[in-house]
């Protein structure tokens, strides 16, 4: 493999021939060796900021793209040395497996001894040696998918570029295919750009996130920065369940329709606070608790139930228990936040 690069995008914005602008400005330092996500919804603009990354987009005029440094903004695709892999394999059908892998060292002749050394490589490293001589038609997804990535590593590329790779398989096949390609790109320490708008894929994967929102970073932050410390309103709703109080802070307490809490923080002009569902204890004893609330569900899941809890709030509150009570709806309930995971913002 390659030394890995590094990549930097320099005030890339992107706006199409019809007038549509899918990117404003961005700044993006992406490290050599580490797995950057971007995440975010549908149409944010991640997709297009992979293309760029890979050449197959121009950013607007005044953009600029570096790898290692070196200003590749207008070198195209193919010199660009980078590897790709898409949700649709993208793979070619008349070709066997072995030739789909070894398409990339033809393409720059690389001797045949050679190249068969390196398919050979390929199919142990993605433990597909049993698949080099079937025709693609007649793989699984997961094995297209597992075809696709030793395609784009055979050519040994600066970088590997994955488009929702895993999008098209189904949960099961999804989850393990995940943890493969977390071994794989840590075993090679290649720089790779993974766009997805699942957000457990990209806890799971990223060294960084990027979240993006109508074509704009809204946070950039390693999976414990973005899931804890939510810069914004926006990161804080996407990723994971956030339940909210609304309230207001007079004499060190805040107050709210659920009961009030002993306010510790600084911020004294707060009306709001965030917390995740393992944050919040909920008690069948509710004496002792200064919030209250009225159990509307219960669903048992195994390992805890999933509680929501009306509070006098437009939404009620999502609280994981591991109490073995049987919580039923109209129960009242005590609550308790545990202040480490309050969010203010
Ligand atoms: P998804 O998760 O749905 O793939 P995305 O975050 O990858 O979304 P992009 O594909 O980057 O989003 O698209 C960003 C915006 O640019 C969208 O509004 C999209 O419709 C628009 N867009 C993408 N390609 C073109 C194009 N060739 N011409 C015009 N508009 C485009």
């Amino acid at each position: 493999m390659q030394a890995s690069l590094s990549i930097s995008l320099q005030q890339c914005s992107k706006t199409f021939a019809d007038g549509t602008r899918a990117l404003e400005p961005i700044n993006l330092e992406i490290h050599a060796g580490e797995t950057i996500v971007l995440l975010g919804p549908s149409g944010c603009g991640k997709t297009t900021t992979l293309r760029m990354i890979a050449g197959q987009e121009q950013p607007d005029k005044g953009g600029k793209i570096l790898f290692d440094g070196v200003d590749v903004t207008s070198v195209p695709i193919e010199k660009r040395n980078v590897g790709m892999v898409f949700q649709s394999y993208a793979l070619f059908p008349n070709m066997t497996v072995a030739e789909n892998i070894g398409y990339g060292l033809k393409i720059r002749k690389m001797p045949a001894s050679e190249s068969k050394l390196r398919i050979a490589e390929m199919l142990a490293m993605m433990q597909i040696e049993k698949l080099a001589d079937r025709q693609i038609s007649q793989l699984s997804g997961g094995q297209c998918q597992r075809v696709a990535l030793a395609r784009a590593i055979a050519v040994r590329p600066r970088a590997l570029l994955l488009d929702e790779p895993l999008t098209a398989l189904d949960a099961k096949l999804r989850d393990s295919l995940r943890l493969e390609i977390n071994g794989l790109l840590r075993q090679l320490k290649i720089t790779a750009v993974y766009v997805t708008h699942d957000q457990t894929e990209a806890m799971a994967l990223g060294d960084r996130i990027v979240v993006m929102e109508h074509g704009r970073i809204a946070q950039i932050g390693s999976p414990r920065d973005i899931y804890q410390r939510p810069a914004n309103r926006f990161v804080a709703d996407f990723i994971g369940v956030m339940n909210r109080l609304n309230g207001n802070i007079r004499d060190g307490i805040f107050y709210c329709n659920a009961g009030h809490l002993h306010w510790h923080q600084s911020d004294a002009a707060t009306r709001s606070i965030l917390f995740r569902p393992e944050d919040i204890k909920i008690t069948e004893t509710h004496e002792q608790s200064t919030l209250h609330g009225i159990v509307n569900t219960a669903v048992f899941m195994g390992d805890r139930t999933r509680i929501l809890v009306d509070v006098g709030e437009a939404q009620p509150l999502v609280i994981d228990s591991h109490s073995r009570y049987d919580f039923k709806a109209g129960d009242r309930v005590g609550l308790n936040i545990d202040f480490r995971g309050i969010i203010t913002l």
